[in-house]
């Protein structure tokens, strides 16, 4: 059988990805190594006995545009949080509320000793907030050039400053306390092992990519753990006619002018090809170069470039 696009892998990105395509009227395969589907975004019955599903890897929503929300009809309930961070310092903790305000600002004066932290600090956010409307609507666009996307901006110095400046650096225009320091630059390192002080802009694109989300940089909890997110993805591409496929493991992707062919195997051995004219990589990049064969791009991980 020839399907019209295969998706290597069923994380949260290979299941939107197969939604889209199959609502289009796309005949799509999703192929997912592991037992269940969702990738690093799943849920787990954490306490025996208890019957609540907690995330069990990621855990917070902010990146998932609401327009796919809507686009798939995904039923997901993301709660709201009213403290952003608190961070302990000995027998203090300075807290951000989500929407900073009294508490912020009084956290900021215990801190200090004078409103001179806060206003700087309300000063950074507001440029963020301006450049994080800007950005987001971009996040479901075709991706646009440097120059495109620069016409867009309002506050186009924080951009170039954030990506080409040291983080660290940009941050330290805004606040002059180390510890205030400190909590703005933790949405430059989460996830990453990027170096705040170095001006390869790597620090700064994970600090826009925390802020940006739905233009308002919201971090919301999902109900249910993470598995009820990727779950309704996974439902909306069943509902689009999708077939997915768990304890199935692309082995290899051959490309011919054509389309390509897809070797996986699955639990007990047994190897398969599909045809497909297309397929989707809802992997890691290093993940589809072994998988085809090409030789790891620029930029690209590798284990032998760490
Ligand atoms: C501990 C932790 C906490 C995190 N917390 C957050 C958070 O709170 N909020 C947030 O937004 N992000 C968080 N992240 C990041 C987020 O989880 C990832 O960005 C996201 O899961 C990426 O989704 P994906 O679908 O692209 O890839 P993945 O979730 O990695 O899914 C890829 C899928 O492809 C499958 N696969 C790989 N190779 C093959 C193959 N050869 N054949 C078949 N299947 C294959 C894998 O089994 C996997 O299911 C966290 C990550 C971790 C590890």
């Amino acid at each position: 059988m020839r399907f019209d696009v295969v998706v290597v892998g069923g994380g949260h990105n290979g299941l939107v990805a197969a939604a889209y395509l199959a609502r289009a009227g796309r005949s799509v395969l999703v192929l997912e190594r592991r037992a269940g589907l969702g990738g690093a975004a799943v849920s787990e019955q954490v306490f025996p006995g208890v019957d609540v599903r907690l995330s069990a890897y990621s855990y917070l929503v902010s990146l998932l545009p609401d327009r796919v929300v809507a686009d798939l009809d995904l039923d997901v309930r993301l709660a709201d949080r009213a403290v952003s961070s608190a961070t302990l310092l000995g027998d203090r903790a300075p807290v951000v509320e989500r929407d900073p305000g009294p508490v912020t600002a009084q956290s900021f004066r215990d801190l200090t000793g004078s409103d001179a932290e806060w206003a700087g600090w309300q000063r950074f956010y507001d440029r963020l907030a301006t450049l994080a409307e800007d950005l987001s609507p971009t996040l479901v666009e075709p991706l646009p050039t440097t120059a495109e996307l620069e016409r867009r901006l309002r506050d186009r110095q924080l951009y170039r400053d954030l990506l080409e400046r040291p983080l660290a650096d940009v941050v330290a225009d805004h606040l002059d306390s180390d510890v205030a320091r400190g909590i703005a630059l933790t949405d430059g390192l989460i996830g990453t092992s990027a170096d705040v002080h170095a001006a390869d802009g790597l620090a700064g694109r994970c600090f826009l990519y925390h802020l940006v989300g739905n233009g308002t940089g919201l971090w919301r909890v999902p109900v249910g753990g993470m598995g009820a997110v990727s779950g309704a993805m996974a439902d909306a591409a069943r509902r689009g006619g999708a077939e997915l496929r768990t304890r199935a493991t692309v082995t290899a992707v051959e490309t011919r002018d054509d389309g390509v062919t897809v070797h996986w195997t699955d639990d007990d051995g047994t190897t398969h090809a599909v045809d497909a004219g297309h397929v989707v990589a809802g992997c890691a990049p290093a993940v589809l170069d072994e998988l085809t064969g090409a030789a790891p791009g620029p930029g690209r991980w590798a284990p032998s470039s760490r």
